[in-house]
This record gives structure tokens, sequence and C-alpha cells, in this order.
């Protein structure tokens, strides 16, 4: 299989662009998680693969967005400040007061492009990972990390933050993005292979939607989409909606698009709502419970279901206008509808597909992560499987704030790994000045 691979990759034609690079750490993602390892890297001496590509420990990132901001650019519209689940402070640097009635898409990647302008971290984007691979077969010898961007004035052109770049501005962001003086500088279009001790995977979810396979899909005559493609409620007006899942996005869309259109809810399970509010102890015993699963194997389901819903302000104005009734999966999708579970026919001319995510790691393949379960075997952030890597933003890290603590516990593994003395910590620098948004909100948790 990985021979298979690096037959592919050095048959592709462009492999005259191939380049070499490397770096102690690489870094995958750029979004909560990948920041946060960023930040604790940089925080215990390690410098920029770009700029000092000849010192001891370099690190670099490697981004596939083309913005600052992780999957929050890419929400929908409708999902504000004040509707998101509590958004943790990155390391070091608290973000400004938000606007509760702002798009979470604009507030937060924005919050993230001053962090990474503060912190000047070696950024290339859009520079998407296609795959990882054991350079040999050492247990401690280098792993490759392949690479593809795309040229500056395209879509996936190297581009990196930090001292020393050339700028080019990017209105459409209202951010300055910098073009990278680095191996991926000026590639019109090309890959690039980093040779890495230590690899960092913080690719999140949101690139690998869940679908289910129900029958008869492909033959659906009206739009179907996904939780990744919902704009806002203005696009639904006056259809017939069948909302499928039972997890916070789903609940969040049926309860917007029921304002505005006809809509039937199905699970494949009875959703449980919890009495209680979640707190502190919540979040702890959930993740106990999936630490408990990633580190006996177990492939780990949706936040739900450890948690199950709350009562939030959506869920109640739902069930207050009686929209909250839940029908069983349907069997079938037939061309103008859906056939329910007691073999009734419910007229449908949308279907969307509120079934969740699931963590982005086809690029790990060539690593044989996973166990017979499916499931990838944790000790911390490190499958056990390969050690050389660190999971973050991944199973009991799949939070904000779990993402913080993830990619600061991977960088202390990797400095114990390193074994040699650690440099003393740099305190993170002053802040810059913030302009304030308009009002201040009180974070949800
Ligand atoms: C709709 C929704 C709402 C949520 N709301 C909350 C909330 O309110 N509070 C909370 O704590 N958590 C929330 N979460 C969970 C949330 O996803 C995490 O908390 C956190 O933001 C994820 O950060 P991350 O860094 O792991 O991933 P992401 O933010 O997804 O960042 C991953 C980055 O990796 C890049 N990437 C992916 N694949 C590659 C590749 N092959 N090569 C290079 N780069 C790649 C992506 O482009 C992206 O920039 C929510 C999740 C969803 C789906």
């Amino acid at each position: 299989m990985r021979s298979e691979f690096r037959h592919r990759f050095r048959d592709d034609s462009r492999a005259e662009r191939l380049r070499a690079a490397s770096a102690t750490v690489v870094v995958i993602g750029a979004g909560q998680a990948g920041l946060s390892a960023a930040f604790h890297l940089q925080r215990h001496g390690f410098l920029s693969a770009i700029e000092h590509p000849d010192a001891s420990r370099t690190f670099v990132v490697l981004d596939a967005a083309e913005a600052p901001g992780g999957a929050w650019q890419h929400r929908w519209e409708s999902l504000h400040m004040a509707t998101v689940n509590g958004i943790f402070d990155l390391p070091g640097f608290a973000k400004p007061p938000l606007d509760a009635d702002e798009p979470s898409r604009n507030a937060v990647p924005r919050y993230f492009a001053a962090y990474e302008e503060r912190f000047g971290f070696p950024i290339l984007r859009p520079v998407r990972v296609l795959a990882v691979e054991r350079a040999d077969d050492a247990p401690d010898g280098e792993l490759l990390v392949h690479t593809a961007s795309r040229g500056a004035s395209g879509p996936e052109s190297g581009a990196a933050s930090g001292p020393g770049s050339r700028t080019a501005s990017r209105p459409e962001s209202g951010t300055a993005s910098r073009t990278a003086s680095g191996p991926d500088a000026g590639a019109a279009s090309g890959t690039t292979t980093w040779r890495a001790r230590f690899v960092i995977n913080a690719t999140g979810t949101w690139d690998n939607p869940v679908l289910p396979d129900v029958p008869g899909r492909d033959r659906f005559l009206g739009r179907q989409l996904h939780t990744r493609d919902y704009v806002s409620l203005d696009d639904f007006a006056g259809h017939r909606v069948a909302v499928v899942g039972g997890g916070i996005s789903a609940l969040q869309q049926l309860e917007e698009i029921s304002r505005v259109a006809f809509t039937a809810w199905y699970t494949r399970r009875e959703p449980v709502f919890s009495p209680g509010e979640f707190d502190q102890e919540t979040g702890r015993a959930t993740i106990e419970k999936v630490t408990a699963d990633v580190e006996a194997g177990r492939p780990t389901g949706s936040v739900v279901s450890y948690t199950g819903l709350g009562w939030t302000s959506y869920a109640r104005a739902a069930r207050d206008r009686g929209v909250l009734e839940r029908r069983p999966m349907f069997t079938v999708v037939e061309p103008h509808g859906v056939r329910e579970a007691d073999g009734s026919f419910t007229s449908v001319d949308v279907i969307l597909w509120a079934t969740g995510f699931r963590a982005s790691l086809a690029h790990l393949d060539p690593l044989h992560l996973r166990n017979d379960l499916g499931g990838i075997t944790l000790r911390g952030t490190q499958p056990l499987a390969e050690p050389r890597v660190h999971l973050i933003g991944f199973g009991p890290s799949q939070s904000t704030v779990g993402a913080n603590r993830a990619g600061r516990d991977a960088v202390a593994a990797i400095l114990r790994s390193l074994g040699a003395p650690q440099r003393v910590p740099l305190g993170p620098p002053a802040p810059p000045p913030v302009t304030p948004s308009p009002a201040p909100h009180p974070q949800r948790a």
C-alpha cells in the first residue's frame, strides 16, 4: 500500500515541482487545535522552519484553508456568537469582546487572524496534506508529509503569516495574509514533501461530512444538502423539508427552517434530552467517557451520543411551536419524498442531512493507525500504532477547550521524546491593541 502510494506520487506529472523541506514538527491544520500547538511550540523555543531551516528545533503549520479561521470560516450565516456552545480563548491572547449577534463565521476567523498576526507563526496556506507516510522502517526515523499547493494568485497559493514574509492584502477577509518565502513560495502549482520527526495532526472534522447510505438517495428529484452547505433559513421558505439527524446542528437548523417551511424531523434513535444544565461536571464526565473509548481503541460516537441533547433556547422554541416531533428514520428516498418507517409516504422537496462529521484523517491512511475495531487507540494524544504522530482536536479533545489542552499536551510529549533540556519558555509578547466590537457578549457555557 505504502509503495503503491509512493509510486503514484512520484509518477505525478507535476513531479518536477516536487521540493523537499524539513521541520522537527509539522502541524497539519490551523484551527483552534493547530494554533494551540503552534503557540506551545513557539513558547518552547521551536523556530520557524521557513525562516530558520537550519535551527535545531523547528516547526511549520500547513493549512488547507485559504484564510485564517479553521472550520469557523465555513459555519452557516445564522450561527451567531449567541448560539454557539461557547468558544474558548486561544492560549496567550484572549479574544476581544464580541457582538452576540455577529455570525461566528466572521467573528472567530477575525480573532484567529489577529492571533496568527500577533505571534507570527509560520503558517503556509492554502497547502493541503495529501498523505503522511514513514520514510523508512526505523521507529524513530522521519515522517514524510506530502502536500499540494497552488500558486500565489490561485486558490492554493503558499501563504504564510510571519515576520519577513511579503504581504498580500485580502480585502474580502479584512485581514492580511503573507506570501511564503519558504519552500512553497512561488510554487505556481506544485507539491512539496516535508520531512518531519513529529506530526501534530489538527485537521478537525469539517472536511469529512457523514452522509448515511439510505436507499434511493440518488433518485431524489428535489434538493439534498448537508449541514456544511446550509446558509440560512431564507433558502427554504415555502418548501417541504426533511431534516435528518439528532445532533445540535440538526436541532438548530430544524428550529430555523420550521419558521418558514413545513418540516419533518427524522432520527435513527429516539433523541435523549438531558434534564439538567450542561456544566463543567457534564463536560468532565463526557471527556472521561470519550477518553475511555479511545484508550480501549473503540471508535468514538458523536458528542450528543455521550451528552444527550440540552434544552437550549432553540430546542425550547422548536418544542413550543410543535415542530420537535421526531419521526423514526425513513426507509427509502423516492423521487418526490420519503417512505416512512410505517410504510406511508411523505412528500418533501428538500432533504437536509444534518448527520454530522467524522475526523478528517484520510491523509494518515498510509500509517495504518486504525485497529480491527475501526478505532484509533490513543495514549494521550499519540496513536499506539505511531507515536510520532499526535492527534489533537480528536476524540476527547474535540472542543475548543479540549483542542487547547491537546495542543499543549502534544508539545509536552514531543519535548519529552526529544529528551534534550528544554528552553525556558519565552513569555508571549504583549497583545496588540484590539478594536472593541460594538457590544460585549457573555460567553455561553
Ligand atoms: C457546527 C459546529 C459547531 C460547533 N460549535 C462549537 C462550539 O460552540 N464550541 C466548541 O467548543 N466546539 C464547537 N464545535 C466543535 C469544533 O469543531 C471544535 O471545538 C474546534 O473548533 C475544532 O477545531 P480544530 O482545530 O480541531 O478543527 P478545525 O477548526 O476544523 O480546523 C481544522 C483545519 O485543518 C485544515 N485541514 C483539514 N484537512 C487538512 C489537510 N489534509 N491538510 C491541511 N490542512 C487541513 C482545515 O482547512 C482547517 O483549517 C462545533 C463543531 C461544529 C461542526
